[in-house]
């Protein structure tokens, strides 16, 4: 794995774009998948834009931005994915869909590859067992934006080998990442433990407690979190905390996981937060 050069990432959305960069930035050679051309146009331009974002700050010489696309490839063939000795899968939330790509990247890679997943919430172990190769498949959660944020938990399922994980750790390290251990279990531990006081912060403000800016100045000037809950909600996708909340209390089957009834009503009046203009707040173009 020391020598490891050739990586897969299936999805160019958000986090694969994310994902790629830091991969070629550190000197791997990237196949990134997508199902069709224009989103995987769209993720080289958004990784050109973050690379000269990086150049600007200084912390990337500006010599390296051609190199480091260079070191990308694009394809909309997933069989291209034979020639890669790590994969890590960024598609959409959806069982179904991780499912398939599971079960075609476990024909499609080496014998000796390991496959990884981003989800933020569905079972690794139970993607794993779709697979001939449980114990060379891990969780790698990445955080958005992830050519910033340092966290990468790296999630063992019930298979995942101690060589498996050795090696996630490390290649985690050489993305200069942050890996931190941690077990299968619904929402790991970032989601376990965030979703909740989100959909708390969202019960205050239905039964009136405060008012959004209020919460969230109590978690910004009294725990110097740097934005509070629900603007963090808004900028995640109210529909994605609620997905989160019901992955929690299906995994758990404790009702204190429910998801407040007023993320609810928002995701079904289509205020889902920064994507669709209005969330807990109002966001202008
Ligand atoms: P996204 O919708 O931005 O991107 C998903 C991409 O996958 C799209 O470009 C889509 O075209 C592509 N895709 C769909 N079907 C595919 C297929 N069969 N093969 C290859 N590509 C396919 O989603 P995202 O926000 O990047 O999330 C991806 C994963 O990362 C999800 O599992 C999500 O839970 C997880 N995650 C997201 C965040 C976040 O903040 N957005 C953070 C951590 C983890």
């Amino acid at each position: 794995m020391a020598e490891m050069i050739q990586v897969g990432v299936v999805g160019a959305g958000t986090m694969g774009s994310g994902i790629a960069h830091v991969f070629a930035r550190s000197g791997f050679n990237v196949l990134l998948c997508d199902v069709e051309q224009r989103f995987l146009d769209r993720a080289l331009g958004q990784i050109r834009t973050n690379l000269g974002r990086e150049a600007a700050k200084g912390k990337l010489p500006e010599a390296e931005i051609e190199p480091t696309l260079a070191r990308i490839t694009p394809t909309i063939d997933r069989e291209a994915l034979a020639a890669a000795e790590f994969a890590v899968e960024a598609a959409p939330e959806r069982i179904d869909l991780k499912s398939d790509i599971f079960r075609s990247l476990d024909r499609i890679l080496r014998q000796d590859a390991i496959l990884a997943t981003n989800t933020s919430s569905i079972s690794v172990t139970r993607l794993a067992a779709l697979t001939q190769r449980p114990a060379q498949v891990i969780g790698m959660h990445f955080f958005n934006p992830v050519p910033v944020m340092a966290l990468v938990e790296v999630v063992r399922g019930l298979a995942t080998s101690d060589a498996t994980f050795s090696a996630v750790h490390a290649l985690a390290e050489r993305l200069g990442k942050t890996p931190v251990e941690v077990n299968d279990a619904p929402g790991f531990v970032s989601n376990r433990v965030l979703m909740p006081l989100i959909n708390e912060a969202a019960f205050a403000v239905m039964e009136g407690v405060a008012k959004p800016e209020a919460v969230d100045q109590v978690f910004k000037l009294g725990m110097a979190h740097p934005m509070g809950p629900l603007t963090l909600a808004d900028f995640i996708g109210l529909d994605v905390c609620v997905d989160i909340m019901r992955v929690l209390q299906e995994g758990y089957g404790d009702p204190k996981y429910r998801p407040c009834p007023l993320l609810v009503r928002m995701v079904d009046a289509g205020w889902l937060g920064r994507k669709s203009g209005r969330g807990f707040y109002v966001y202008g173009k």
